[in-house]
């Protein structure tokens, strides 16, 4: 229950590649519906770019470095949409934490408003436009609320996962009004936004890296 430093990190991104590798077909499947069924595709290639940089991670690594080079691979691997919306979150998650050594309540909160205010500066969507901010929101405001009250690291990432899951699913009554499931208009109703669903296992891979 103690501070994160960059052993989560990069559990965390063994994790999220775990889990984006588990769940490609599920992701492809819901961006067929509403896209062009590239999402699971383009993040697990991603992911596994990442996966396949962290033996270049010094033992000194910092957290931050850490989310700079799921950043940076993030950006010139998944392509798409989500590659720069993630890129831009990692990248101000990294700059959030800067170079501390770990993460406590606080710094676990913040770094996850700046990777949800990244991808706000750069998707421009608002919340309920069915985008993966409709997952991130009430991540970051679960999150706050619990390193408010005193919680540790660990379970404000808990917090953070349990939040953005119940966004991810409440995404499928809602129309799109940003990507391209937006084209769709009404027909957008009634799925989930597969961006909103794989944001949702990233922040419950986070916080399963925590838990350990
Ligand atoms: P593409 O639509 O280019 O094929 P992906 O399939 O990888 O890209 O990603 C689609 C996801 O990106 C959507 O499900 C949605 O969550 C997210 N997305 C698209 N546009 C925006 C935006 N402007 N702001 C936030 N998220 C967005
Ligand atoms: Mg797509
Ligand atoms: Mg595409």
């Amino acid at each position: 229950g103690g501070p994160l430093g960059a052993d989560w990190a990069v559990d965390w991104v063994r994790r999220s590649a775990a889990t984006v590798a588990e769940h490609r077909v599920e992701l492809i499947t819901l961006d067929r519906e509403i896209g062009d069924g590239d999402h699971g595709e383009n993040l697990d290639r991603g992911f596994g770019a990442v996966l396949g940089k962290l033996d270049s991670v010094a033992p000194d690594a910092t957290p931050g470095d850490v989310l700079k080079l799921v950043a940076t691979t993030l950006i010139s691997t998944v392509g798409g949409a989500a590659g720069p919306l993630y890129g831009t979150a990692y990248l101000r998650a990294a700059t959030s934490v800067g170079s501390e050594a770990e993460l406590d309540s606080a710094a676990v909160a913040k770094l996850l408003e700046a990777a949800r205010d990244g991808i706000v500066a750069r998707g421009k969507a608002e919340s309920g436009d069915k985008t993966m901010i409709d997952a991130w929101t009430p991540a970051v405001e679960a999150a706050a609320a619990e390193a408010g009250r005193g919680a540790s690291p660990a379970e404000v990432l808990a917090a953070a996962a349990d939040a953005a899951a119940a966004g991810a699913e409440a995404t499928e009554p809602l129309v799109a009004r940003k990507g391209r499931a937006s084209y769709l208009g009404e027909r957008s109703r009634g799925h989930r936004d597969p961006g909103a669903q794989s944001s949702a296992y990233l922040l419950r891979a986070a916080a399963d890296a925590a838990a350990e």
